[in-house]
């Protein structure tokens, strides 16, 4: 893809310089941990005529996987994410009922 200096041709792509696939960063979320994870979702395209857009999901602990998905899948699995952090936190709020529950029965 030509690029006008240091700026891609696409105005909605944040790649600098040559690059093979159009990239804009659109979130970095701090995933936590023990270790830093730094997720990162971008909207890519490859630099191909009528390439497909694709929603791409990184991560700063396994820089050498990342996701690529079709945006119908990319919603499914937003979905899918909101619904397991739903269960994970009442999960969580279940559990430090349970721990607290001896403190209360033996005050
Ligand atoms: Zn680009």
């Amino acid at each position: 893809m030509n690029t006008d200096g240091d700026h891609c041709v696409l105005r909605w792509c944040q790649e600098a310089g040559i690059h093979q696939t159009h990239r804009q960063y659109v979130a970095s979320i701090n995933a936590g941990g023990r270790r830093a994870n730094m997720i990162g979702v971008n909207l890519i395209q490859d630099d191909r005529p009528d390439a497909t857009f694709l929603v791409e999901i990184t991560s700063t602990r396994a820089p050498l996987t990342s996701l690529a998905l079709v945006p119908g899948a990319a919603a499914d699995m937003a979905q899918a994410i909101a619904t397991t952090a739903e269960s994970a936190l009442n999960h969580q709020a279940q559990h430090m009922q349970t721990k607290d529950e001896p403190h209360l029965t033996s005050q």
